[in-house]
């Protein structure tokens, strides 16, 4: 299936000089969205998967059906004051400033193999930053898998030491 063509680019949104790559038609159509959420499980399949790991927002929408095709659970990652609970937290760069990611102490175990998942793939920091959490708690990141990869922002260098899946490149 031609999976690109479910995906809506909005030119100079948010900001100016900014290709948005918009994934709302692609969840919206029934086949296609399961097309996707299939490809990263034949992917995940393989890797002995303990539990599923994604950053907010559009990680959740991505990770949580592919957990549930594979029966295992998923952790949110969020940004800081979101989670109820005891955390960690990890700050990572953006173009302008620092942000902060979280997730709860206990969601993963020591020595579990955790798959991170994620809508789209730029420059890496999101998932860089995602990571380190994951290892902080013990797990292994064994793979991560995203609809998009921008090819374009070099992320896959940035993200050297991950197995790497992605279903559509621009
Ligand atoms: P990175 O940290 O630079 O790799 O940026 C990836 C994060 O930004 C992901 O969580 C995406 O949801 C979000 N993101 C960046 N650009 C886009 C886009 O064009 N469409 C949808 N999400 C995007």
């Amino acid at each position: 299936m031609d999976l690109e063509k479910y995906i809506a680019i909005v030119e100079d949104w948010p900001s100016k000089g900014i290709s948005f790559k918009d994934i709302t038609p692609l969840m919206a159509d029934g086949a296609a969205f399961k097309y996707a959420t299939e490809q990263i499980v034949e992917y995940a399949k393989k890797k002995q998967i303990d539990i599923v790991v994604g950053p907010e927002a559009r990680g959740f929408i991505i990770g949580c059906p592919v957990a549930y095709a594979l029966g295992v659970g998923f952790a949110p990652v969020r940004k800081e004051g979101k989670l109820p609970r005891e955390t960690i937290k990890v700050e990572y760069g953006l173009e302008y400033g620092k942000d902060v990611l979280t997730i709860h102490k206990d969601a993963v175990k020591p020595g579990q193999r955790v798959l991170i998942i994620d809508d789209l793939l730029a420059t890496g920091g999101t998932i860089e930053a995602t990571k380190k959490l994951v290892e902080q708690l013990g797990g292994i990141v064994v793979g991560a898998a995203f609809l998009i990869e921008l090819t374009y922002l070099n992320g896959r260098e940035k993200l050297s030491g991950i197995d790497l899946k992605t279903l559509i490149q621009y």
